[in-house]
């Protein structure tokens, strides 16, 4: 089987923010498969096919760059940020498990990237620097208990919450509970930052303390920081303040 399937993450949004190794693997690509607007991140090359779908149905996107991958072609599969987190990296390995028995002996290379929250963090100082905890607040894969649960363990464990897929115009109000939940756990001047579209023309970041914290604030592209009890801000002039998590913890709050 001489077909190949990368599965690529194509950084936050600017090409800096792409790794060489991303921008080689979708170079040699002979067909491009993922999300449109992901898929249109990418430099056009001729020959190259491409296959575009909808932000649904990752498992049947996963398959068919399985099905063209084992008919030969050398295929790439793209997700924003990093493929691992939240991503088509997940779905691809679904899709072998559960597929046909001679996807296992396909080629697969998974191309991390640099996920949105290490782009957002990095672009207000350091507030992932000590023990931090992702979730995606999106209940499409998952029930919305299981969320709240998972959002109550993580607060009371005082990590730093990177929370993803805040909400969308299909599920407004994720967030606004989401919201509400922590400020029954956390102080109100709990350091929040609204980080969208990180590395992109319209990026766009707001730090605020979780009591006045709107959640309207949010949209599909924006991160949520959420800092534990020892995120702390750095005032400047005429700047916004440096957010960052001390590398030491010397207490259980
Ligand atoms: N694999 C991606 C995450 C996909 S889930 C990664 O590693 O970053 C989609 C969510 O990622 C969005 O709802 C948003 O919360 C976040 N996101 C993706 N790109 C972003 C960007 N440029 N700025 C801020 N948040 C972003």
């Amino acid at each position: 089987m001489s077909g190949a399937l990368f599965i690529v993450g194509l950084g936050p949004g600017s090409a800096e923010l792409q790794t060489p190794e991303a921008s080689s693997a979708l170079a040699a690509a002979s067909d491009l498969v993922g999300y449109a607007p992901y898929v249109a991140r990418v430099p056009e090359r001729p020959g190259q096919r491409r296959h575009l779908s909808d932000n649904r149905a990752e498992i049947a996107r996963a398959r068919h760059a399985l099905e063209l991958a084992a008919a030969g072609r050398r295929v790439a599969i793209v997700s924003s940020g990093d493929a691992g987190v939240f991503a088509m990296a997940s779905a691809v390995f679904e899709a072998i498990e559960t597929g046909e028995p001679g996807w296992r002996r396909i080629r697969v290379k998974v191309v991390p990237g640099i996920s949105a929250m290490f782009a957002a963090a990095a672009a207000v100082g350091a507030p992932l620097g000590h023990d931090f905890c992702a979730l995606s607040l999106s209940d499409n894969l998952k029930p919305w208990d299981l969320v709240l649960h998972r959002l109550r363990a993580a607060a009371q464990a005082d990590f730093v919450l990177a929370l993803y897929n805040p909400l969308s115009r299909a599920r407004p109000w994720q967030l606004g509970q989401a919201f509400d939940l922590l400020r029954t756990l956390k102080p109100a001047a709990t350091p929040v930052i609204f980080a969208t579209a990180i590395s992109r023309p319209e990026e766009a970041i707001d730090i605020l303390p979780l009591g006045q914290a709107d959640p309207a604030r949010a949209d599909m592209r924006t991160l949520v920081i959420v800092g534990s009890s020892s995120t702390r801000l750095i005032a400047r002039d005429g700047a916004a303040p440096w957010v960052y998590t001390p590398r030491a913890t010397t207490a259980v709050s």
